[in-house]
């Protein structure tokens, strides 16, 4: 199968070629139309097979299929607008590793990322919101920081993907994720990717993932 054949469009098709992806691993194989469909999805992956792909390319196509259902096409570009995709990770590392494969398969259908992360001041994080983004992507602490001072609008999230969020649990975000998720949209899809279904995460799975559809690596 090509990703083409798997629903992504001729854009995704492209930007994934000159990430070097030409031919889908088996988790993205798996996973892209369950995603596309709109499911919520418990992908069983580490890093290394390919997961980055495996939520980035649908979340982008997704993301712009539900625009057109929404009928809001000409506001795409809105300034201030608020994201409509939710990205976390454990670490600003893996935020930054994420953003390198999503931000150009975004880019490529009109879509902008910003990353969100503790560490650095939060002047030009909260810029590039004021600017307005549709994808953000970074760790709990400085999210649910931003959501807490009010310059972080999750009400729109409508895809959330929690990237090793065995690692999350293990750094202690469990309650920092729980109360994100609760920002975003009611009903929003959700993904989690994790090596390992323990306590925190199954709690996760347990409040967030509605008949997730299961993929192992
Ligand atoms: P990840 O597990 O998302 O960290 O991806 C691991 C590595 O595999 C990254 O360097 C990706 O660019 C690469 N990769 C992901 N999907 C593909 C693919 N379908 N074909 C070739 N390389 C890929």
């Amino acid at each position: 199968v090509t990703f083409a054949d798997l629903g992504l469009g001729g854009n995704i098709v492209r930007a994934l070629a000159d990430l070097g992806a030409e031919k889908p691993f088996p988790i993205q194989a798996a996973t892209l139309p369950d995603v596309l469909a709109g499911k919520d999805v418990l992908g069983r992956g580490r890093t290394g097979s390919g997961k980055t792909i495996a939520f980035g390319a649908p979340l982008a196509e997704r993301l712009m299929q539900l625009w057109a259902e929404s009928g809001k096409a000409g506001g795409k570009r809105q300034l201030g607008r608020a994201p409509r995709a939710l990205i976390l990770a454990p670490t600003r590392e893996l935020a930054l590793q994420i953003d390198r494969t999503v931000q150009p398969i975004a880019r490529s259908v009109g879509l902008f990322t910003t990353q969100i992360y503790g560490g650095v001041p939060q002047g030009r994080q909260v810029g590039a919101l004021q600017r307005g983004v549709d994808i953000v992507i970074g760790t709990p602490g400085r999210i649910e920081d931003l959501v807490e001072q009010g310059r972080l609008d999750l009400s729109e999230v409508q895809i959330t993907v929690l990237d090793e969020a065995d690692h999350m649990c293990d750094l202690g975000f469990l309650e920092p994720v729980q109360r994100i998720l609760r920002h975003t949209a009611e009903g929003g899809q959700k993904l989690l990717f994790s090596a390992t279904l323990d306590s925190g995460v199954a709690q996760l799975v347990d409040e967030f993932l509605v008949d997730p559809a299961v993929h192992e690596v």
